[in-house]
């Protein structure tokens, strides 16, 4: 504004006036930017002095020097026509309304056509030096100041919502460093609700506050009383507080103080902070797990050894290493590794070299103890980084002793693998076949020759188990096989042994003696395998057959002999006892053989006596039982006969058979033949029938010979 020396005087009033109209003073609820509202001043005696503030075009749209020289009422031309009507005129204002401000509302029109809702404020000033007068006032646009006072709320709003969902607690202190606001984060993370903080001091007890290390923080330390009473922000800084519900939170926190704008004095502080329980609490873990492995690391009954892989310096061992090796802790961990390994070569170098390159590895080593002793070791070692230095963790296990062991258990085995071929060996010799029984399976395992001496090759018996064997064994021959593999399976014997026979391919049966044990029970001493031999015995069974027939036989009629013929009487009398029917025994004596033999010589009487034999078996059924009991006798033994007739009609036809002339080497002989029966029931011993059937021969005999006599046993009896 410029000065002259007519209006100097009146403008230096005018700018004090101007001071009393400054914005800030305004009668407005909203601090309003000096930018949007036009200040104006109006000299009525000299209007070329009257100016404008330099917003006016920026508010109303108008070139300014539209508006040079104005009068009172500038703004009547702009105003609604609807609102001129309502408007006091400054022009003519009453003189007791001068010095007064007047307000006053109305439309104004924007250089664009737009009304502008206004609120004029202007105050008329008597100037005595001109006679006339100024007027001074302001213009102001209130949808401006709504349209700022709601972008302002909206902020407001905006921030306040963002300090509710920032998943960080805030708090605000106030000046006295006490609660004036606390977000919803805080309040959870705190477990209070904002009544509840609201006022609490920064330092309050309630919190029982330690610092990160667990120790109580005293008032002073705390980070917000710091920041209020120091001004300097604070950050960073772990401590832990009591919730609501007595559990101990860890926070990170920052402080920012807060200034007053006009006086920039300490006016409180902002805490905000996060929840680092989580993180404090694995801090924790760590140090407790530290301190496990340390304590694993001493206390461990393995021997382990913590190596500098640049040295091979021990750098630490633990107890057991120190006992196992016999020296001190001290001393132990002076040592390089390769004065206890006494390995060959630069075998230590290079696997202290691998367990760098590959992280870890296993190694056989032997090393030397303080005694001077070597032992047999297994290393297991691992790189690992402590602090940012390379290591290497080494368990040590002696295994000597394993190693002997193993030794000894090679050489074991080496011995049992020849002892296995010798016997293999042996069993080829034998020409055994072998088979071995899973019993819970019931699968049978056979080997070549097992099969051949059945007539199969091994192929066409696999699968092989206990059914196929059954189906292969003689039917007569079953109950014994179980017989005896029961009382081997009930302990009762050492040994499964048992001949039978078994089905050969080509139809026939082949003997064999199966010898077989038992070499897995069960804990409640059921059987589970066994094993055995397979041996061909059929020709020695059948040489054995023959044996028996011919002790058992008469070689020079093929008869039953008198052995056979006192084994069979036995049986014939116990059979007859079970049927309640007669037995009856005949026995036959050729009469005056002796001269037989005398006249036509010995071999001509052999010739009669199987001519005879012949004679009588004849005359009796195929299932009656003969026999030569000796010399000239023959004996029949009739079982289940209804009437001892029968046994005597027999008799008589011997008698007519054997009287007919024997044609002998070219001779006639003619042979009488003496008879006597004996017939017995149930209750008869095979010693009384014969010895009755005796007596009636010899009466035969006495009778004049060529007769028979029939002797019932209770006679003899
Ligand atoms: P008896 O009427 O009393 O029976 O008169 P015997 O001559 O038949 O007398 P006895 O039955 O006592 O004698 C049987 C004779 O049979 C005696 C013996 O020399 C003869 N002898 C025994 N065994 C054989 C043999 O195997 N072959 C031959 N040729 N003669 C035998
Ligand atoms: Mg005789």
């Amino acid at each position: 504004m410029k000065t002259d020396s007519k209006t100097g005087r009146h403008l230096e009033d005018v700018r004090n006036l101007l001071k009393g109209l400054t914005v800030a003073n305004a009668p407005c609820d909203e601090n309003i930017p000096p930018a949007d509202s036009l200040l104006y001043f109006i000299d009525l005696a000299c209007p070329e002095n009257s100016r404008f503030s330099s917003n006016f075009t920026q508010m109303l749209g108008y070139d300014i020097s539209d508006f040079i020289a104005p009068a009172a009422d500038w703004w009547m031309p702009l105003v609604h026509p609807d609102d001129i009507g309502n408007l006091t005129s400054l022009a003519t204002l009453p003189a007791e309304l001068w010095g007064k401000t007047l307000t006053q509302r109305f439309r104004i029109q924007h250089e664009n056509g737009e009304w502008l809702d206004v609120i004029d404020q202007a105050m008329k000033v008597p100037v005595a030096q001109n006679g006339g007068g100024v007027i001074v006032g302001t213009l102001r646009n209130p949808s401006i100041y709504r349209k700022i006072s709601g972008v302002l709320q909206e902020s407001n709003r905006r921030s306040r919502h963002l300090l509710e969902t920032i998943p960080d607690g805030v708090m605000v202190y106030d000046a006295r460093g006490k609660v004036v606001h606390s977000n919803v984060a805080a309040q959870k993370m705190l477990g209070l609700n904002a009544e509840q903080l609201f006022g609490l001091e920064a330092a309050d007890n309630r919190w029982q506050a330690v610092d990160q290390y667990g120790q109580p923080l005293k008032p002073d330390d705390f980070p917000a009383v710091r920041a209020l009473r120091g001004g300097e922000p604070v950050s960073g800084v772990v401590m832990g507080v009591k919730r609501g519900d007595d559990t101990r939170i860890w926070l990170r926190l920052n402080v920012q103080p807060l200034f007053a704008p006009d006086t920039g004095q300490s006016d409180g502080a902002v805490v905000s902070f996060a929840n680092v329980s989580d993180l404090k609490n694995a801090e924790s873990a760590i140090a407790e797990r530290e301190s496990l492995y340390r304590q694993m690391f001493d206390h461990s009954p393995a021997v382990k050894l913590l190596i500098d892989p640049r040295t091979g310096r021990i750098v630490d061992a633990n107890r057991a290493a120190c006992d196992f090796y016999g020296y001190d802790h001290v001393d132990l961990c002076g040592m390089v590794i390769a004065q206890i390994n006494v390995s060959e070569g630069d075998a230590v170098a290079k696997s202290v070299r691998e367990i760098v390159r590959k992280g870890a590895e296993s190694y056989s080593f032997r090393h030397r103890l303080a005694s001077g002793v070597i032992r047999d070791v297994r290393v297991h070692a691992g790189r690992i980084v402590l602090n940012g230095r390379e290591y290497i963790n080494s368990i040590v296990f002696d295994v000597t002793e394993r190693n002997e062991y193993e030794r000894r258990l090679i050489k074991a085995n080496r011995q049992l693998q020849l002892e296995r071929q010798r016997l293999d060996e042996i069993v080829r010799a034998t020409n055994a076949g072998t088979w071995e029984w899973n019993i819970r399976t019931g699968e049978i395992r056979v080997n070549e020759r097992w099969a051949e001496i059945g007539g199969y090759r091994l192929e066409e018996l696999t699968p092989f188990g206990v059914d196929q064997w059954t189906s292969l064994c003689h039917r007569d021959d079953l109950d014994k096989i179980h017989a005896l593999l029961n009382r081997h399976f009930d302990h009762e014997t050492d040994h499964f042994d048992c001949e039978y026979r078994i089905k050969h391919k080509n139809g026939g049966w082949v003997w064999v003696l199966d010898r077989g044990k038992v070499f897995e029970w069960s804990d409640d001493g059921k059987p589970l395998r066994l094993s055995g031999t397979h041996s061909d015995v059929t020709l020695s069974k059948e040489l054995e057959q023959r044996m028996r027939h011919m002790a058992l036989s008469d070689p020079l009629t093929g008869l039953a002999n008198r052995r056979r013929f006192e084994e069979y009487l036995s049986t014939a009398i116990a059979q007859c006892r079970a049927g309640g029917r007669h037995v009856i025994l005949l026995l036959f004596d050729i009469d005056q053989f002796k001269m037989v033999n005398d006249t036509f010589g010995h071999p001509a009487g052999d010739a009669l006596l199987v001519n005879v034999a012949e004679r009588i078996r004849k005359q009796f059924r195929e299932s009656d039982f003969i026999a030569r009991l000796g010399g000239d006798e023959f004996a029949v033994l009739l079982t289940n006969v209804e009437d001892v007739a029968i046994a005597q009609k027999a008799a008589m036809r011997v008698i007519e058979e054997t009287a007919r002339p024997i044609k002998v080497e070219g001779q006639e002989i003619r042979v009488g033949v003496s008879i006597g029966i004996s017939a017995g029931c149930e209750a008869v011993l095979p010693k009384t029938l014969y010895q009755c059937a005796d007596r009636a021969l010899y009466q035969a005999k006495e009778a004049g010979r060529n007769t028979f006599r029939v002797c019932k046993v209770r006679e003899v009896d």
